[in-house]
């Protein structure tokens, strides 16, 4: 018997126990990130095709392992590491404007040597004060000050992950 899953839009219903399979056969465990191996897009983020269709793996894993992304939500990642998958590496932003571009000009700039980068706690909570005051230019200072993405930056903002710090 296989589990059938439903994801995604346009909805696909496919054996989440093979996709699993799938995925965790194409990771390689580095710094306690599960690293996607196989076809990479821009940023760095994995690709994959189910039934035809081209996906982002993050949100794939999201998916299986952890629930269903409400229709308008990205999936930020706590590591900033884009082509990680380990679902307790992800969580949820809420806001609607998200800028993409932007972000991924902010990580180009910085360079994939911070990908592995990860936040304390204090930062978390120092980040979300700076952010009280916003002003334009800010996640470009903070991204460059805590050697992270702008985009982790956006995410601690507006994500669900660190929401009670
Ligand atoms: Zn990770």
């Amino acid at each position: 018997m296989t589990t059938s899953i439903k994801i995604f839009n346009p909805v696909i219903i496919l054996d989440a126990i093979a996709l699993k399979e799938r995925l965790m056969s194409k990771i390689k465990t580095i710094n306690g990130c599960w690293v996607w191996q196989g076809v990479k897009r821009k940023g760095g983020y994995g690709r994959i095709r189910i039934n035809g269709k081209i996906f982002t793996t993050s949100r794939v894993s999201y998916e299986l392992f952890v629930g269903h992304i409400p229709e308008g939500l990205f999936v930020c990642h706590t590591c900033d590491n884009p082509p990680c998958i380990r679902p307790d590496h992800l969580f949820l932003a809420t806001h609607q404007e998200n800028d993409q571009d932007k972000a991924n000009k902010g990580r180009a700039k910085h360079g994939e040597q911070h990908w592995n980068a990860k936040l304390t706690t204090s930062e978390v909570v120092a980040i979300k004060l700076a952010l009280k005051d916003y002003h334009f230019g800010l996640y470009k200072e903070l991204a460059l000050k805590y050697h992270v993405s702008e985009r982790l930056i956006y995410c601690i903002r507006y994500g669900s992950r660190w929401a009670r710090i």
